[in-house]
């Protein structure tokens, strides 16, 4: 009763694995937001605590304020942003788009990837529909309903975030940047609540007929493996995959999940059912992300997991150790097996058309092993992004009614 006092709702905007979106007129002053159902605690938990932790930057969508039902259903209430990089990506197609552009998506990616890590936060299902975008063209990173926060320091050099930080635009200050925030009923958020290993699993609906469930001899994350079915993807940019162990298996040791993250988007290494895993994991996606915004197609459309990593070695080569210092430890590494791909596409033949320093900037990100991955800020400093032609103004961005 206190949301319909304050937000008059119209019309559902969205939904997702375990939400709602709605949009609503703040009553006080007309202001339009985003009211987002989260029908699970944990989901709602994890994405009101990394919204807040990231409140201060602009490239991450802002949380007004939130309320708890007696459900245990929570509402956030969220800026209302119109469009996302799918539908600039699907524009792009019919009416092009330059290289500045594309360069200014890429460096608001990195900035709201970077504040994740500085944060700790591993974002874990980057992909052009979380991308969300301002009419001025602002994008900003969302749905944090997977994000974890990693006890382990992250990799962010401070010194030199700093030198290339650059004062906000105008239309990026002039954003409110203070949110009224209600608190929790009955408590705060806290950090052992979000430690790692408490994960459960729920809502599975994909996982590869190809591997058989007998062969998989590992506890934990990988045993969620043996209880998915395998369902057809018509639009996996709609569909996230969160397939938690529903039960409740971790290996005790606290570790992390693999079952996340949309397939396309998804790390080898979580691929290959690795638990330890680290922020590494969203800049495979970004890899991925701007390889789709440099070609105009998804580069790595697997439709299984086994067959996802089969489009990855075809492009990329073959996983060794070579390639992949200690890959043969990973814990699918022996039950899932390919044969040597003799000619592997290689990345400037799916760039077709692309320079030489963009497809130089994918392979940065594309690599097997994720310790060789750029940082964020690595990027950002990166020649390509600094030399012309150089990202355009946002006011130059167009954007996809
Ligand atoms: P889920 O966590 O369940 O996947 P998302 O946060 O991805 O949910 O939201 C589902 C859909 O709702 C999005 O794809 C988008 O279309 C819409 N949506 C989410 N947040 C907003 C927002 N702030 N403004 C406008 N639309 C939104």
């Amino acid at each position: 009763r206190e949301i319909t006092s304050k937000y008059e709702i119209s019309d559902r905007v969205g939904s997702g694995a375990y939400s709602d979106v709605y949009r609503a007129r703040r009553r006080s002053d007309s202001l339009t937001v985003a009211l987002k159902e989260v029908h699970d605690y944990q989901s709602a938990f994890r994405e009101i605590e990394a919204l807040q932790t990231l409140q201060n930057c602009p490239n991450v969508v802002l949380l007004h304020e939130y309320f708890w039902r007696e459900d245990e259903d929570a509402v956030l209430v969220l800026e209302y942003l119109p469009t996302d990089l799918t539908a600039v990506i699907k524009a792009a197609k019919m009416d092009g788009i330059s290289v500045g552009e594309v360069k200014r998506w890429m460096v608001q990616i990195l900035r709201g990837v970077d504040a994740c890590h500085r944060n700790s936060i591993v974002h874990r299902d980057l992909k052009p529909s979380n991308l969300l975008i301002s009419a001025d063209g602002i994008l900003k990173i969302a749905d944090f309903g997977q994000a974890r926060i990693l006890l382990a320091p992250g990799f962010v050099d401070d010194a030199a975030y700093n030198q290339f930080d650059e004062q906000p635009s105008s239309s990026q200050a002039a954003l409110p940047r203070q949110p009224e925030v209600v608190p929790i009923p009955g408590g705060q958020l806290t950090q052992e609540s979000v430690e790692l290993g408490s994960e459960k699993c729920s809502g599975i609906n994909d996982f590869p007929n190809d591997i058989d469930e007998d062969s998989i001899t590992q506890d934990g994350a990988i045993s969620c493996l043996a209880t998915c079915t395998t369902s057809d993807l018509e639009d996996p940019f709609r569909h996230s995959y969160s397939y938690e162990d529903e039960k409740g298996r971790v290996d005790g040791n606290g570790s992390l999940t693999s079952c996340v993250g949309t397939r396309w988007f998804r790390a080898p290494e979580l691929l290959y059912g690795s638990t330890n895993y680290g922020l590494e994991i969203d800049l495979w996606s970004i890899g991925c992300i701007f390889a789709e915004l440099l070609s105009l197609e998804p580069i790595f459309p697997g439709n299984s997991d086994i067959d996802q990593l089969g489009k990855i070695f075809s492009i990329l080569g073959n996983l060794s150790d070579e390639v992949w210092p200690g890959c043969v430890e990973l814990p699918d590494y022996k039950i899932i097996s390919f044969g040597k791909v003799e000619n592997p596409i290689g990345l400037e033949a799916c760039l077709r058309n692309r320079s030489p320093d963009e497809v130089l900037l994918v392979g940065k990100l594309l690599c097997f092993d994720p310790a060789s991955r750029a940082t964020p800020m690595e990027l950002l400093h990166d020649k390509y992004l600094n030399e012309e032609p150089l990202p355009v103004d946002l006011s130059e961005l167009r954007i996809p009614s």
